[in-house]
Parts: C-alpha cells; structure tokens; sequence
C-alpha cells in the first residue's frame, strides 16, 4: 500500500502542470530577464533556452566588442568600400536611418566615430582634439545602405557604427515572436532598459518599474502595463563623473560628438535637460530608438516628436527629478 502511494506521488510530480517560469541571464553586457506562463512546465526549459540562445546570437552578430561579429567586419571595411551584410543587420540600420531622419539627426549610429574611444568602466574619454578632428565622421549621411543590393559603404573612412541604442529593443521582440511560436500568451522579457509584455500577467497588468535616475534603491514610477514595449534611457546606467565634474555617460549628441548634456546648474535651459526617458509603444525596435532619441533631442522637442507619433506616449524626468507624462498618459 504504501509503495503503490510512493508510485502515484512520483507520478504526480512528473506530469506536467501550469505555472511561470523564470530565466535571467548576463547576456549583451546586461541582464536578460525572462518571466512567462506554460501550460505543461516540461516544456519550459526548452522555450527558455530558444529565446537565451536568441539573445546570444544577435549579440553575437552585433557586438562592437567581438571582433568576429558582422558589426565589427563592417566597422572594419565599409569605410574602404561597399560590403555586403546579412538581410538583419541590413533591417536593423535601416530603421536607425529612418529614425536619424525623423529626429533631425538626434539617433545617430555613427555616434559610435567617437563613442568607441570612450571607456565608461576605465573613465576615459575623447579628448577635444581628437573629437573636434573625427566630429565630421559623425554623421548619418555617410551611412549607404543598398537594401536591394543589401550592401553597406561608408563615405568618410573614419565613420563606425554601434547599435547599442536599437539592438536590445530588436532582441525583446524577437524573444516574443520566439515565445508565440511555442504557443507562450503570458510573457515579460527585458534586457537592460528594454521590456517587452507579451499578454497581462494572467488577469492583472505586469508592472514595470522606472528606476529613480538618482537612487538604486527606488523606483521613481511603476507603471502597469500589458501587450506593450516599454525602453528607459537614462545617464545613471553606464557613466563616470570626470576630472570637472561632469558626468561623463553613454548617451550621445552626435551633434556635439560628446555624451548629452545632463548635469544640473543654474541656467533656464536646465529644465530641457533630461535625465530618463522612457518610451512606450508596440515594439522595443521602435521604443529603443525613441528612447534614446528623446533623450538627446531634450524635453520640449522630444516630448513633442513623442505627440507626433499614434501609439508612443512618454514619462520623462528632468534635470531638477521632475516628471512628465505625454498627454496620453494624463489622465
Ligand atoms: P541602454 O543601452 O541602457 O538600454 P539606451 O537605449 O538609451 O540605453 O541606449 C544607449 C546606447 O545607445 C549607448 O550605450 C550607445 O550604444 C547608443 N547610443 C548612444 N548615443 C546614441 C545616439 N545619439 N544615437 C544612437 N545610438 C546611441
Ligand atoms: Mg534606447
């Protein structure tokens, strides 16, 4: 009697049963956070290994720090002629270019001419120089891309390419499809400042928190939210403060070739400058971008390219920690 009980026990737990399941892996020099529902949990790992193993090939592809990625080749050779790229990277550059034209230049992947001499974890920068002299090579318009040839070229040799303010929305996407594919309805992926919600979290919203720009320890805002992108741009999360006390952060004005200006001082202009951004809208390849554009472009114009657009709102901080809603978010 007692063994048939052992046998029916393990029987119980071996059958499958719904529940969430959660992964969180250091991929693309952050965390990948993975929550979703499965209705037979012996499924889970197999999904949760398909969408980590997606994460790792784009970064694979797209990483300026592998020398072996497809980014790296082009940064190496497009400068000295056209070279043909695969059909992805080719989509992902052509959304950057639709973004540099609709922001006046704010999203600029050739930030990268001078962002790769900049080393957030050693404090070193550009100095005026050498970023007055490569100023130039910063420019979109050096970027040609031949869809249909599906070739690259750029026309200053000097010009790189990074797509770190587009890459991790695009891999938020791809994880949903992934997930949609294995029949998931109830997801939460994120990388870094990138979410994307597949679903509600099964009869109530996820909510999402936005971190206090000033403080770890505290959100500034949680938002609930479900079937949407959300991405947060912010000067807190890779950033050093120099020798003048500036604080030296990863998110650039290609008009100035240097990291937007954020520190607080006594000038009206102040209340321009922005410190987190956060974008919502249908999906992390158009979020991401937005994101780090609206940042650059500062809060009057950036909040009214946000008005601009159907299905994007936006919660903005300021440089004096004030918060603004786009006015979908209003009421
Ligand atoms: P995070 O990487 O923390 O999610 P963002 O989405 O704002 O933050 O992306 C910032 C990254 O975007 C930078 O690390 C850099 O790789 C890239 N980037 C910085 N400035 C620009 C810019 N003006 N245009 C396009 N990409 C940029
Ligand atoms: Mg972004």
């Amino acid at each position: 009697m007692r063994i048939f009980f052992f046998i029916a026990a393990l029987f119980a737990t071996s059958s499958s049963h719904a529940d969430w399941h959660y992964d969180k892996q250091a991929i693309m020099g952050t965390e990948v956070h993975l929550q979703f529902w499965v209705d037979d949990d012996s499924r889970a790992p197999v999904i949760s290994h398909a969408v980590m193993d997606e994460f790792r090939r784009i970064d694979a592809a797209l990483s300026p720090y592998k020398e072996d990625s497809e980014l790296s080749r082009v940064n190496r050779e497009a400068g000295k002629g056209a070279v043909k790229i695969s059909q992805e990277l080719a989509d992902i550059i052509q959304k950057s270019l639709y973004y540099s034209d609709k922001t006046g230049g704010a999203f600029d992947i050739t930030f990268a001419t001078l962002g790769s001499l900049y080393d957030f974890r050693k404090g070193q920068k550009a100095d005026q120089k050498i970023t007055d002299e490569l100023l130039p090579a910063v420019n979109f318009r050096h970027v040609e891309l031949d869809s249909k040839q599906q070739t690259l070229v750029f026309r200053d040799p000097r010009t790189k390419i990074d797509l770190g303010g587009i890459a991790k929305g695009y891999s938020v996407d791809r994880a949903v499809s992934i997930l949609q594919s294995f029949g998931v309805q109830n997801a939460s992926v994120s990388a870094g400042g990138d979410a994307r919600l597949l679903g509600d979290k099964r009869g109530k919203p996820w909510l999402i928190g936005i971190r206090h720009p000033r403080d770890r320890s505290k959100n500034a805002a949680v938002i609930p939210l479900e079937n949407t992108a959300i991405s947060t741009s912010g000067d807190y999360e890779r950033f050093f403060i120099d020798d003048d006390d500036h604080r030296v952060h990863h998110i650039f004005n290609p008009a100035t070739g240097q990291p937007t200006e954020t520190d607080t001082g006594d000038t009206g202009s102040d209340q321009d400058k922005l410190i987190s951004v956060s974008i919502i809208g249908p999906q992390g390849f158009d979020t991401d971008p937005l994101s780090t554009s609206v940042f650059v472009l500062g809060k009057q114009r950036g909040l009214a390219l946000i008005e601009q657009l159907h299905n994007f709102e936006a919660i903005v901080i300021d440089a004096n920690h004030r918060m603004f809603f786009s006015s979908g978010l209003q009421q």
